[in-house]
């Protein structure tokens, strides 16, 4: 049975779905660029502790802002997709100017999108949508449905 890669309808939602916490995942501060710390991406926070953020209460307006994907309840609700747990952050926005949804996943560790359960879900959504793909070594690869069978690398860069 194909696996339901993607809810449309919360790729965009602003908030946690009901029922997913972060709770002690601390991904996105150790991956994304956050502009108001002058954190560039792939930068672990200086923030981030064992049990989450050490500055919660304060912490800036982005990190407050920000759900991947999983929270967001676009991706299956199971614990196990959490990007602690499954070593990959997946993030959907509009870039601004754009009128396109850019998606992307983030690898965590080495390695992380090839165990099965990451690369089952990255072959699902890309049969249906683009979605650039960042390796934990710097370099990108694109992936997007295509007509015939198999998938195409569209683009991989440094
Ligand atoms: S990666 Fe997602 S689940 Fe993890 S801390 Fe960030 S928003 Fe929460
Ligand atoms: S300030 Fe807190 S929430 Fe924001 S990136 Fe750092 S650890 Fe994460």
């Amino acid at each position: 049975m194909a696996m339901p890669a993607l809810n449309e309808d919360r790729l965009l939602a602003n908030g946690a779905a009901p029922g997913r916490e972060c709770d002690d995942c601390t991904v996105c501060c150790a991956l994304l660029a956050q502009a108001e710390l002058r954190k560039p991406m792939r930068r672990a926070c200086d923030h981030a502790c064992r049990n989450g953020c050490a500055i919660y209460e304060t912490r800036p307006q982005g990190c407050r802002d920000f759900h991947c994907l999983w929270l967001r309840g676009a991706l299956p609700a199971d614990l196990s997709y959490r990007p602690d747990r499954l070593g990959v952050l997946f993030d959907g926005y509009r870039p601004v100017g754009a009128g396109h949804l850019r998606l992307v996943a983030l690898e965590a560790w080495n390695d992380a999108f090839d165990g099965s359960a990451a690369r089952e879900l990255i072959d699902a959504i890309a049969q249906e949508r683009p979605l650039e793909l960042s390796y934990r070594d710097g370099s990108w690869q694109t992936r997007g449905p295509v007509s015939g069978e198999g998938q195409a690398v569209l683009r991989r860069g440094d």
